[in-house]
């Protein structure tokens, strides 16, 4: 009998990633002799910002220890790092788990709650990962809308509960948006998510990344009632995102509910033996034992160059945009004027047209559940984000 392909799963149609499914494109551009932006990755270190000299120095000295070329003993994570994620989370150590990069954490969690028909509740727009994942463990990814300035509508949230709702996810800063969710809009939600006994997943990769002075709210000080899970790691805050190490920390008032799924989560780390791997571990202990002082330096390039963006992003007939206040994305809306539909049924198309002519790649709103916007990095110096704008102006005004 020949083989076909009813033999593999169909969830495996559930794995989409936007930012990169439009790879091929990009080569496929660099062979046609466009010259290649990467504004689809969110990865600053391929625009020049490196991570801080003492956590590179730290993996490098622990390339040269036998030690850390051994299984670790414990699953969870070196117990060093454990500590010191502890001591940032304030929690016990048993509440932590080190992931290879967030992605890993993600996953962990999705798939410690997601029966068949189970939903989560995510955001619109929200970042690519979690529809995938959601959808990859037979669950319903569920949209709570946002308003325009991209905060939560909490009473759309508590509008979409079910009786098959596990939890809500909020990403903060948001990506694709750069929106930081206000304390309000936090506390709230955390009020919903108890009263309705749901999980609260909170992303915080880029929860460093606040402009002109201003901080995200502090999720964990509304957790007394609620089993919030808060995830992190060194690719964004610390500019890291080669060294794939991520974690999850598990906050709320002690329950037997809590207990379960520290253990699962603990089960989770058994199977895969140990977490990333052991030099990176070490980077990561020195980002969260050291003042993160790259920031003076990093956060002011990181607005500048978002407000570059934006500015240029505006110039163009019909696209619209709101100041990102945080993290290192724009989210752009796409003219809505019949002319503009004409040429582009869909923002994936614009997009994948986009990176067609000018190399240019970012990635559709569609793929961050938000159709009709685009997402782009504000990673790249002003003088290559005002040549690019330019090359989508004329794009966008071309005649056809
Ligand atoms: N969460 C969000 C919101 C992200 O934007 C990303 C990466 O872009 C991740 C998680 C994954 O991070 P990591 O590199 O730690 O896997």
């Amino acid at each position: 009998m020949p083989m076909t392909s009813s033999m593999f799963a169909k969830r495996t149609g559930a794995l989409v990633y936007a930012p990169r499914a439009i790879s091929p494109f990009i080569e496929a551009a660099a062979k046609a002799g466009r010259k290649i932006r990467r504004f689809n990755l969110g990865d600053p270190a391929a625009f020049g910002f490196a991570a801080p000299p003492h956590i590179i120095e730290a993996a490098q000295a622990a390339l040269k220890e036998q030690k850390h070329q051994r299984y670790l003993v414990s699953s969870r994570g070196d117990p060093c790092l454990v500590d010191a994620i502890a001591a940032r989370e304030k929690v016990h150590p048993d509440s932590v788990f080190v992931t290879n990069g967030l992605t890993d954490g993600i996953d962990m969690v999705i798939g410690a709650l997601v029966n068949p028909g189970d939903n989560i509740l995510l955001p619109t727009p929200c970042y690519s990962l979690y529809e995938s994942k959601v959808k990859f463990y037979g669950g319903i990814p569920k949209t709570y809308a946002c308003h325009e300035n991209w905060e939560p509508d909490t009473k759309d949230i508590e509008r979409k509960i079910t009786r098959r709702t596990k939890a809500i996810v909020i990403v903060n800063p948001n990506n694709p948006t750069g929106a930081i969710y206000s304390r309000h809009a936090i506390m709230k939600i955390m009020e919903i998510a108890s009263r309705h006994r749901l999980l609260v997943f909170a992303d915080l990769i880029y929860d460093q990344l606040a402009f002109n002075g201003a901080s995200v709210p502090d999720i964990r000080e509304f957790a007394s009632d609620c089993l919030l899970v808060c995830g992190n790691g060194i690719s964004k805050n610390y500019f890291f995102p080669g060294a794939r190490v991520g974690y999850l920390a598990v906050h709320g008032k002690e329950s037997k509910v809590k207990n379960e799924l520290k253990k699962i989560l603990l089960d989770m780390c058994f199977v895969r033996l140990s977490p990333t791997n052991a030099y990176m571990q070490q980077a990561a202990l020195a980002a969260f034992t050291n003042p993160s002082s790259h920031l003076a330096t990093y956060l002011p390039l990181l607005e500048q160059r978002s407000n570059t963006l934006v500015q240029c992003a505006l110039e163009i007939d019909g696209f619209k945009a709101i100041r990102p206040q945080g993290a290192f994305y724009s989210f752009i809306k796409l003219p809505d004027s019949k002319e503009f539909k004409r040429r582009f049924k869909t923002d994936k198309e614009f997009v994948y047209g986009l990176v067609e002519q000018t190399g240019i790649a970012t990635v559709q709103g569609s793929g961050f559940l938000k159709p009709g916007y685009f997402r782009t990095v504000n990673l790249a110096p002003p003088d290559e984000i005002k040549q690019a704008f330019s090359e989508i102006r004329d794009f966008v005004q071309k005649e056809v």
